[in-house]
C-alpha cells in the first residue's frame, strides 16, 4: 500500500537552528528527502525553547526558529509550505506550526495573538516544572490564572490545545476550557499510562475525554514512553495501539513521533524507516484501513475539521 504521513509532533525546527541544517537534506531524524517515502506528507514542526533559558530567552529563541523555517531554502522555493490550514488533498510537504512549553508568553497575553498572526495553530502549554502557565505532568499543581487566561484566548482564536506534558490537574482545566468553546483537545505526542506507567503517558480517563472532545492522540515513538524499562523498538508500540483502540480511538489514533527530540527505537531511526511500522502492523493483521488511518487519514479528517 501506498502510504502519505501526518505527524503530529517533531522537534526538527529548532535542531534546523541549532546545527545549521536545511529541511530538504540534513543529518537529522527528518527531512523532505526522508520524507519521499510518503506519497502525501503533513508535519506539526513543534517549537520547544531549551529550558534552562529565561522565558525572555526561550522568546527569542522561539522567534529565531520561526524565522529560520519560513527562509529555508524549500520554504521559499515552494517545494514545501508552511500552512496555517489543512491542506487540499494534493499538496506539497506541508508544515503546520506548534508551541511547546508556552513559558515563552512570559505573562504577556498580547504575545497569544503574535503567536496565531505567526501561523502557530497547536499550543502545547506546557512541558516540565512549574510555569507562568502552570504544573507540568512533574507535578500536581493546575493552571495557573495567566495559563488559564492564555489558554481561553488561544482557543477562542482557534488554536488546538494539547494536554500532551501536562499534569493532570492543568489537563482537566485545559479540557474544560476547549468544551466551553466546543473544541477538541489533542494529545500530540503521548502514549498509554496502562501500558507504560510515566507521567507522560495518559490515564485512561484522559483518553476518553480526548476522545470525548473528538480530539486525536498521537502515539510517541520516544522509548522511555513505550516500555518501563525504556529497551524499546518497533514492535513495543503494539500493545499501546491495543490499549487505545480498546477504548475506541480507532478514528482519533495518530502519530506523533517526537522525530529530533528524543531515542528513537534501533529499527525506527527517521522518517524514511516509519514505513517499518506499517508493515509491521499489516504483518500482526492489522487492517490496511487502520494503517491509513494511523499514518494519515484522522489526523487529515480532524485538521480539515478544526483548521480553517
Ligand atoms: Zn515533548
Amino acid at each position: 500500500m501506498k502510504l502519505s504521513l501526518f505527524d503530529l509532533h517533531c522537534d526538527t525546527s529548532g535542531e534546523m537552528l541549532r546545527q545549521t541544517q536545511a529541511l530538504a537534506d540534513n543529518s537529522l531524524a527528518v527531512s523532505l528527502n526522508k520524507a519521499t517515502v510518503f506519497e502525501r506528507y503533513i508535519q506539526v514542526m513543534a517549537h520547544w525553547t531549551q529550558y534552562s533559558m529565561s522565558e525572555e530567552e526561550a522568546w527569542n529563541e522561539f522567534l529565531a526558529m520561526i524565522n529560520n523555517l519560513k527562509k529555508d531554502p524549500s520554504v521559499t522555493a515552494g517545494t514545501a509550505c508552511i500552512s496555517t490550514a489543512c491542506p487540499d488533498a494534493n499538496h506539497v510537504p506541508t508544515l503546520l506550526l506548534a508551541v511547546e512549553d508556552a513559558r515563552i508568553l512570559n505573562n504577556k497575553i498580547e504575545r497569544v495573538d503574535q503567536l496565531y498572526q505567526m501561523g502557530v495553530r497547536i499550543l502545547t502549554p506546557l512541558w516540565k516544572g512549574d510555569t507562568c502557565i502552570g504544573g507540568s505532568h512533574d507535578t500536581e499543581n493546575g493552571l495557573t490564572h495567566f495559563g488559564k487566561s492564555a489558554l481561553e484566548r488561544a482557543v477562542g482564536l482557534g488554536m488546538i490545545p494539547d494536554i500532551s506534558h501536562a499534569s493532570r490537574a492543568s489537563a482537566e482545566e485545559i479540557f474544560a476550557i476547549a468544551k466551553a468553546h466546543g473544541r477538541p483537545v489533542i494529545a500530540s505526542h503521548s502514549n498509554a499510562h496502562a501500558v507504560c506507567p510515566v507521567s507522560r503517558n495518559l490515564w485512561d480517563d484522559q483518553i476518553r475525554a480526548l476522545l470525548d472532545s473528538d480530539g486525536l492522540i498521537g502515539l510517541n515513538l520516544y522509548t522511555a514512553f513505550l516500555t518501563p524499562d525504556g529497551n524499546a523498538s518497533a514492535k513495543d508500540i503494539l500493545p499501546h495501539i491495543e490499549h487505545f483502540l480498546s477504548l475506541g480511538a480507532e478514528k482519533h489514533l495518530a502519530l506523533g513521533c517526537d522525530m529530533d527530540g528524543c531515542r528513537l527505537p534501533d529499527d525506527i531511526p527517521d522518517l524514511a524507516a516509519l514505513p517499518r511500522l506499517a508493515e509491521l502492523l499489516l504483518q500482526h493483521n492489522y487492517s490496511e484501513e487502520l494503517v491509513a488511518d494511523l499514518f494519515y487519514n484522522n489526523a487529515y479528517a480532524f485538521a480539515s475539521q478544526y483548521l480553517k
